[in-house]
């Protein structure tokens, strides 16, 4: 593919330029600009920067796995992390303290948030790509969800009230699927429906959403914007994440009173996510009412066209994962010898919001069974990302 190829050569090119330093030259502002321009070129969701005693080692994250991306000498370190600070908006002589700021690249306009944290040996620096993992997945369609989610979740957003929650831990593209939700809401009422979303912050631009930025340092919190916002006449909520008891209840009330609601949180399965409301304190009745919809959700790396046709032992797979047939990672220079490219969504859904249920289902078992058993993704990487533990260990 010739995407790949562009990747490849700017990674050599990166290499190149990274070994030229070696001997202690080059500038920190050079240096930033070209980490920036080879990260916006990239699939890479975020870069981490560590100080060590010895230098700057450099990482980045690709399909969700962290990867080397080289060194940097550590007569550059102080100044390289300072370059970022300056571009992010950030006190350069704060270095005692975590910092946070967004960055926007010159060159392309693209966005990151950078955050900074004190170490020993200097200040750690991650610089998250907003925008990055999205691209190319904007439309429910186009996230390859399966039909046993894929048709409740379109039924819930022809509905006028009610919470559709799309949960999983961080990094499992849950603002990819909200988003994509209401663009779904957006294209299907043609103008007909007032969508408003309130974030924190806004990642992508929707045409067709009244989008505000919700702010807890001015007193503009999720809260007493949905207070204000309620009396806008709004149909449509894309809310962001329900981090606390205070905006879980109000997302619910919004919910229960005549808006449909979409938004985030954090839980591992979908009943764990009703669970949990209930525990933040939430009365049953109220979520089982409120809540339309949970889609509990993982990101997980695809094989690579190179996979071989793996064991199917029975020893070996996890608890929930009986399959008849597998494949397993091979390793060629598509992939960068890691057997997998790109990533797949694995996702369950249920309408059945019953809190503190008997279950005895394992979580995912069905959709992981589909995955493994069309060859999308191998057992190896599904214990991976649910931690599941194979019958051996
Ligand atoms: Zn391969």
């Amino acid at each position: 593919m010739d995407t790949q190829t562009t990747t490849d050569d700017a990674h050599t090119r990166w290499q190149a330029y990274l070994d030229s330093m070696a001997d202690g030259g080059g500038s920190a502002v050079e240096f930033v600009d070209r980490l920036l321009a080879l990260v916006e070129q990239s699939p890479a969701s975020d870069v981490h920067l560590d100080p060590t005693e010895t230098d700057l080692q450099l990482r980045w994250r690709l399909d969700g796995v962290l990867a080397p991306l080289g060194t940097v000498p550590k007569s550059l370190a102080t100044n390289v992390v300072g370059r970022l600070k300056v571009l992010s908006g950030l006190l350069t002589y704060e270095t005692a303290l975590p910092q946070e700021g967004r960055l926007v690249s010159e060159a392309s306009g693209a966005e990151f948030r950078v955050s900074t944290f004190p170490t020993l040996f200097g200040e750690r620096a991650v610089l998250r790509s907003l925008g990055a993992s999205t691209s190319g997945l904007e439309t429910l369609a186009q996230l390859g969800l399966a039909k046993n989610v894929l048709e409740p979740l379109r039924d819930a957003l022809a509905m006028t009230t009610g919470a559709i929650l799309i949960v999983g831990p961080a990094g499992s593209g849950k603002t990819t699927t909200a988003y994509a939700a209401v663009r779904e809401v957006v294209q299907r009422s043609r103008g007909g429906r007032a969508i408003h979303s309130l974030e924190d912050p806004v990642e992508v631009v929707v045409p067709g959403v009244a989008q505000s930025q919700v702010s807890a340092s001015s007193g503009f919190t999720m809260s007493t914007a949905l207070k204000s916002l309620v009396r806008q006449d709004p149909e449509v909520l894309l809310l962001g994440e329900m981090r606390d008891r205070a905006t879980a209840e109000t997302t619910l009330e919004a919910a229960l009173t005549g808006s449909l609601v979409i938004t985030t949180f954090h839980a591992g399965s979908c009943h764990e996510a009703i669970d949990r409301l209930v525990d933040m304190g939430i009365p049953a009745y109220a979520v089982s009412h409120a809540v339309r919809l949970v889609v509990a959700q993982r990101l997980v790396r695809r094989l690579c066209d190179c996979a071989l046709e793996g064991e199917v032992s029975h020893d070996a797979l996890p608890l929930g994962l009986d399959v008849s047939q597998c494949m397993g990672p091979a390793g060629c220079e598509k992939c960068a010898g890691t057997g997998y490219r790109g990533r797949v969504l694995l996702a369950e859904a249920t309408t059945k919001i019953v809190p503190h249920q008997t279950n005895t289902l394992v979580p995912f078992a069905a959709a992981a069974r589909d995955l493994v058993e069309t060859g999308a993704t191998s057992p190896a990487e599904i214990v991976r990302t649910l931690g599941w533990r194979a019958r051996t260990t």
